[in-house]
């Protein structure tokens, strides 16, 4: 049975986004619009509307969300809550947590490429607006290695100036889910002096999300998210995941008269695509690895072009996969 081609195992000693001596390496994922991109982008659209347009609606003259920690006051689904509830909230926590440990043992991190507020703001705006302004991977690399010209200054100009916007707008908006749309709208048209804490907060959050969305990025996913960093307890050989068919696809490589390959014809384009930088052929349950399916997008690309079957790389588990891991 092919194994997987790991005599270079040098990923094994350094993040992706990091270079042999430590320092961050600035990635570059290529955009490839796929069968799973557009369904990824709908379904964000949704979301995104939902996120945003939520604090705005009431229900029998209470938000349907309310998380004001400061006042003690909870509304979750158009139900309030208070503190002598919090036994509810303890249960509901315990709840929670079991259904989010046996939905990732069964569906692995279908919640990270789908609907994690991370990605769908990182992937499915910030990213949408830097291809926008920017263009693709390659363009965008040459952007930032060529000299500061009118053109260069005007392109990130705006590439910031919009980041900036959206920051701000996903900073008001989560302050309307911890403070409710009536005391919001009274923080923004009252004099600043009435609202220095609540002013102080929106300009934090503000910088907060500019500096997640266009410095930290991967970062989040790959170093600070307890989620993530709990998938290698949480996941076993039944877990459904993003993985590459190594049976099929090794030994990669050119087909020549001399040598026969696999299907997997080294091309590099589901790594050029990784929004963290990794090679999913060095083997499922990466702990970079979000789930974001472009890599399945673009394998399946190039499958088409060379007139082999899909799905080289695809969701699948590792039994249900028969890889011989
Ligand atoms: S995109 Fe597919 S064919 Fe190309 S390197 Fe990746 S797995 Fe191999
Ligand atoms: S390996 Fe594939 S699914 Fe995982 S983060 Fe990279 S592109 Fe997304």
């Amino acid at each position: 049975m092919p194994q997987l081609n790991l005599d270079n195992d040098d990923f094994r000693n350094h993040l992706y986004n990091q270079s042999k001596d430590g320092k961050r390496l600035w990635l570059y994922p290529g955009r490839i619009i796929g069968k799973f991109y557009r369904l990824r982008s709908y379904f964000s659209y949704f979301l995104l509307i939902a996120l945003f347009g939520l604090p705005w609606l009431e229900y029998k003259g209470q938000p349907i969300f309310l998380f004001n920690v400061l006042a003690r006051k909870f509304i979750f689904w158009g139900v309030p809550f208070f503190p002598q509830d919090f036994h509810l909230v303890a249960l509901g926590l315990v709840a929670f947590l079991i259904f989010v440990s046996l939905f990732t043992v069964l569906f692995g991190r279908i919640w990270c490429g789908w609907a994690c507020p991370q990605t769908i703001f990182m992937e499915m705006l910030f990213r949408k607006i830097e291809y926008w302004i920017e263009g693709n991977d390659k363009a965008q690399r040459r952007l930032n290695e060529s000299p500061w010209t009118q053109e260069k200054m005007l392109k990130k100009g705006a590439k910031h100036a919009l980041f900036l916007v959206f920051a701000f707008a996903i900073s008001n908006t989560f302050l309307m889910y911890l403070m409710g749309k009536g005391d919001w709208l009274r923080l923004i048209q009252e004099p600043v002096g009435l609202h220095i804490a609540g002013f102080s907060a929106i300009w934090i959050f503000t910088a907060v999300f500019y500096l997640v969305f266009a410095r930290f990025r991967e970062i989040v996913c790959m170093v600070i998210c307890p989620y993530g960093r709990l998938q290698g307890v949480l996941l076993d050989n039944n877990s459904i995941l993003v993985q590459y068919d190594h049976t099929r696809g090794e030994p990669r490589g050119k087909t020549t008269s001399e040598q026969s390959t696999g299907d997997c014809i080294d091309c590099h384009w589901c790594v050029r695509v990784c929004p963290t930088g990794i090679d999913i052929r060095n083997g499922s349950n990466q702990l970079e690895c979000i789930g974001c399916t472009s890599c399945i997008d673009a394998c399946d690309a190039v499958m088409d072009k060379i007139h082999k079957p899909k799905n080289l790389i695809r969701y699948d588990s590792l039994n249900g996969g028969k890889f011989g891991h």
